[in-house]
């Protein structure tokens, strides 16, 4: 099995070439083809499984596929949502979206606490495809209303059970209220205890679950 065999486009087959990649791991073999259908999918896999790139080369496609369409939105509006529990995880994840972005017209940008916001909002100004953000500086943003979700398609929530021992469910909760109802929704997460399968439950919609 190749990625090729996925249905990825060229440009993301190209990308993935270039990293070194030569197949699919296991996650990104199951994921890939469920979330260019365009359904949810409730993940559990830790970090060093290939995760980070079966959600982010199928939500690259979709959001590709669709960009120059005549109904589709005005360019450079934010169409995909990557939440994160922290900075760190968050840049890891930048780091693999611009990696596999690259042969793609899409913007990306990661906002995180911590730091001066002023830059932040400079850059999400510009008109950005795809956000990368901790739950608390995204609300920040937010509230200055230097960004607006109300065109997105895709959310991730990546490690749900760190945003819950980190007590960022309420945050998520705010966030998921000013996304659009019709979207497609991910939550990845490494244990599944009853509190993160409510958050799924609430979040997801017909969920295909996903394990390695
Ligand atoms: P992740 O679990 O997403 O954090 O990925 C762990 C590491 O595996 C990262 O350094 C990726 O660059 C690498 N990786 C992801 N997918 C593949 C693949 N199909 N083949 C080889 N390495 C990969």
């Amino acid at each position: 099995m190749s990625f090729a065999d996925l249905g990825l486009i060229p440009e993301l087959l190209q990308a993935v070439t270039d990293a070194g990649y030569t197949e699919p791991t296991p996650i990104q073999r199951q994921a890939i083809p469920i979330v260019i259908a365009g359904k949810d999918v409730m993940g559990g896999a830790q970090t060093g499984t290939g995760k980070t790139a079966g959600f982010t080369l199928p939500l690259l496609h979709r959001i590709a596929r669709h960009a120059n369409t005549s109904t589709s939105p005005a360019r450079h509006q934010t169409r995909a949502l990557i939440l994160a529990p922290t900075r760190e995880l968050a840049m890891q994840v930048f780091e693999s979206v611009k990696t596999y972005s690259k042969h793609l017209p899409l913007r990306s940008v990661c906002v995180y606490g911590g730091v001066d916001i002023r830059p932040q909002q400079a850059e999400l100004r510009r008109g950005i495809e795809i956000v990368i953000a901790t739950p608390g500086r995204l609300l920040d943003h937010l509230e200055q209303k230097s960004i607006n979700l109300s065109q997105v398609e895709v959310l991730v929530l990546d490690e749900a059970d760190r945003m819950l021992d980190m007590g960022f469910i309420p945050d998520i909760k705010r966030i998921l209220a000013l996304l659009p109802k019709q979207r497609q929704s991910l939550l990845f997460s490494a244990t599944f205890s009853d509190e993160i399968k409510r958050l799924a439950d609430q979040m997801l919609k017909e969920p295909q679950l996903i394990e390695v």
